[in-house]
């Protein structure tokens, strides 16, 4: 299925159309990226003034996962191509759309579908595909997550919602007496109180990677599965703080993740970047997750490759061809908020850049949490542990205030100067 598109102008009968179902930060990036090719870019948040509302061409804010809700802007706006940013969507609407003809959904209807649940994207690796991950169950119910540690998964597992991501609701068991706390967090952790648990034996694995996988044309317009250079993490509480690349791998592990990663992607089919995460011990490989989209962990991309994850997949779902090269050795930090509140400012940011190779995204959230994401320090260096350092120290220079205005500055004084070429 080759997709050959005339690019042309946006706002005009000419233009190629895309709809971002979610606008934070990963969406944000994509969009500048399609923009750059002259794409029409609609973005579609859950609330106003998200990272990617503010820089599209047009913004709504709906409810996602009510059906009627999200295929009425579709049939208003009429994109080309929709490219689901977050999995909190409603899919059944996407797959009717795909099935209608109505639009392209990225990477394919079913990959939305499939991975919005663990428990799809679970059973077709472990079940289906036969691929290596932790031992698993399902659990509906306090008697079921019971039945299901002490008769199979055991001590220590893990236990998550089916529906939630970055360690929302997420909770390590160490022993009986803590699986009752760990069934109730999950249902309040849950996008989605469907009261369904998937419990997971723990890997003690030395490493975790993404994979980053392209699926894009290759010069005959068929598609191809590219692979970036593998991306180590560190996660606290299931949600990403630091990320590099390139991780260093034994030859026959990172054989094993590509071969793992290329199946699983394969099977999801349709075009664009995937996030396979996986975990690593010695030689062995187990499979964790898929997103059919850009990774947050994938963010270091932005200074370490050729093309960025969000380049890559804007040019993989436009029917273009990519380079997955690494340009130098990466990493990433995260800004958290710290702070509850709305409009918040940021000290340092000066500071921070003066750190060698560094740069930073500040994402334009309009309210910060203190464990909200709102930006990202990025950083090169001779190899990852001075990157690593450098990506460090830059975020931990900036510090999130809840005053606009610095010490001793006047309204306005410092104006002309960020506006210009400082
Ligand atoms: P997830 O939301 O499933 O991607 O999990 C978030 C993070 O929790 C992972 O990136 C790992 O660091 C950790 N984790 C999740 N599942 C397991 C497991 N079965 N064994 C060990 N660590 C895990």
């Amino acid at each position: 299925m080759a997709e050959q598109y005339i690019f042309g102008t946006p706002l005009s009968h000419t233009a190629i159309r895309v709809m971002l179902l979610g606008s934070g930060e990963l969406g944000k990036e994509v969009i500048i990226a399609l923009q750059r090719f002259g794409v029409e870019t609609i973005a579609v948040d859950r609330y106003p003034d998200a990272p990617g509302h503010q820089v599209a061409h047009r913004a709504h804010v709906i409810d996602m996962t009510d059906g009627e809700a999200l295929h009425g802007l579709i049939m208003r706006e009429r994109p080309h191509i929709i490219v689901p940013e977050i999995e909190a969507i409603n899919t059944g609407a996407l797959i009717e759309v795909e099935r209608a003809g109505l639009a392209r959904v990225i990477p394919t209807a079913r990959a939305a579908h499939l991975t919005m649940n663990r428990e799809g994207i679970r059973r077709l690796a472990a079940e289906t595909l036969g691929l290596l991950t932790s031992p698993y169950a399902f659990a509906s119910s306090l008697e079921e997550l019971r039945q299901a540690v002490e008769k199979g998964i055991g001590y220590p597992c893990l236990v998550k919602p089916v529906m939630s991501s970055s360690g929302k609701g997420q909770s390590k068991v160490d022993n009986p007496e803590a699986l009752e706390a760990a069934w109730h967090y999950a249902g309040r952790g849950s996008r989605v109180d469907q009261g369904r648990v998937i419990v997971e034996g723990f890997i003690p694995f030395d490493y975790e990677i993404t994979q980053l996988t392209v699926r894009a044309a290759n010069p005959a317009g068929q598609a191809e599965t590219y692979f970036c250079e593998p991306i180590g993490h560190i996660q606290v509480n299931g949600d990403y703080v630091e990320s590099w690349q390139p991780q260093p791998m034994p030859p026959l592990a990172l054989e094993r993740a590509r071969h793992i990663a290329e199946k699983v992607t394969a099977d999801l089919g349709g075009r664009g970047v995937f996030g396979v995460e996986l975990f690593i011990k010695g030689n062995d490989v187990w499979f964790s997750e898929v997103s059919p989209r850009p990774h947050d962990t994938g963010m270091v991309t932005m200074c370490s490759q050729v093309q960025s994850q969000f380049e890559l997949h804007a040019r993989a779902i436009l029917g273009l061809s990519v380079d997955t090269g690494l340009r130098a050795p990466g990493a990433s930090a995260v800004i958290y908020g710290t702070l509850e509140d709305r409009a918040i400012a940021f000290r340092g940011v000066d500071d921070a850049l003066r750190v060698p190779q560094s740069d930073l995204r500040l994402f334009g959230k309009p309210e910060s949490f203190v464990r909200r994401r709102m930006g990202v320090a990025l950083a090169n260096g001779a190899d990852t542990t001075q990157a690593r350092a450098r990506a460090k120290l830059a975020a931990s220079r900036v510090v999130p205030i809840k005053e606009a205005l610095l010490e001793n500055e006047t309204p306005g004084k410092h104006e002309p100067e960020l506006g210009g070429l400082v």
